[in-house]
Parts: structure tokens; C-alpha cells; sequence
């Protein structure tokens, strides 16, 4: 991944809130990137941003907006990172209450182990990673070879 990063975004309902204090506060790191998020979050990012570079003088990151979570926003983003177009997830889910897309959310999740993406679904754990010498730096994660895996063999019997 290179110095100027896709951040994925993405928060639940219950957690909207944490997530724009996490955005405000950490604005200045966020907008050195591009910044991909589902829809409503997506908003919420946008104008917090928005505000704090107007108030500072500085330029809005380019936010993307995919679908609402509910509506398939998730799996666009799996999507993208399968492509190689997202380096980092950002993903404050609910830990209290079932989501309408929980199995969405889940191969989300999934996804992100099996592409080495750092992610971070609680704000200690975002900081560290906007604190960390590689978010501003190029980086290239390890990835696990699974070529082999569409040849093994398979019992057709
Ligand atoms: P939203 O989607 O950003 O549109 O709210 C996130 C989610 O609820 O999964």
C-alpha cells in the first residue's frame, strides 16, 4: 500500500457517535488519505470533516460513498478489497445489538483477516493505527499464498 492510503469507514447505528469523535479528533491524519465509507456513515465523516478543514483552512479528502451497510454496503467494500482497493478498515460495529446484515458483516470481517488489511472496530485500537509510523509511509502486507488453492483436487465422485 502506498503513503496516501483507502481508508475504509464504517460504523453502526449505536456507534455513529463514536466514530465522528474519532474523525474529529483525528482529522488532520485522515485527511492526508481517500477515505471510503458506507452511506450514512460516509455523510456523517464528510461534513465533520468538511467542518474542521473550513474552520482550519486546510482541503477535504476525497469520501466515497458506497451503499447503507443494510443495503449491500459491506459487501461492496469486501468487493474492493479483494480488488486491492481498500488498505485499511475502519469498522466501529455494535457489540450489543444484531444487525439486519449481521452475515454481511461477518464475511466483511472475514475478508479483512484473509487480505492482512489492518482493521480496527474500537477507537483504542483506531488510534493506534492513525498513531502508527506506516499509516503515513508505504507498506506492503505479507499475504499468504493461496494459489494452489482452485488446483487441489476435487472429489467429483
Ligand atoms: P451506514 O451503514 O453507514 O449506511 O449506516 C453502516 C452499517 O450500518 O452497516
Amino acid at each position: 500500500m502506498k503513503k496516501k492510503k483507502n481508508i475504509a469507514i464504517v460504523a453502526h447505528d449505536n456507534r455513529k457517535k463514536d466514530i465522528i469523535e474519532w474523525a474529529s479528533y483525528n482529522w488532520k491524519e485522515l485527511i492526508q488519505h481517500d477515505l471510503i465509507c458506507t452511506g450514512t456513515t460516509g455523510k456523517l465523516v464528510k461534513e465533520t470533516l468538511a467542518e474542521k478543514c473550513s474552520e482550519n483552512d486546510a482541503v477535504p479528502p476525497t469520501v466515497t460513498r458506497l451503499k447503507s451497510g443494510p443495503l449491500g454496503g459491506d459487501q461492496q467494500l469486501g468487493a474492493m478489497i479483494v480488488e486491492g482497493e481498500v488498505d485499511i478498515l475502519i469498522f466501529f460495529w455494535d457489540p450489543m445489538q444484531p444487525q439486519p446484515h449481521d452475515v454481511d458483516v461477518k464475511a466483511l470481517l472475514r475478508i479483512t483477516v484473509l487480505y492482512n488489511i489492518p482493521t480496527a472496530s474500537n477507537r483504542a485500537t483506531a488510534d493506534f493505527l492513525v498513531s502508527s509510523s506506516l499509516f503515513h509511509k508505504d507498506y506492503e502486507p505479507a499475504l499468504k499464498d493461496y494459489s494452489g488453492y482452485i488446483k487441489r483436487d476435487v472429489d467429483m465422485s
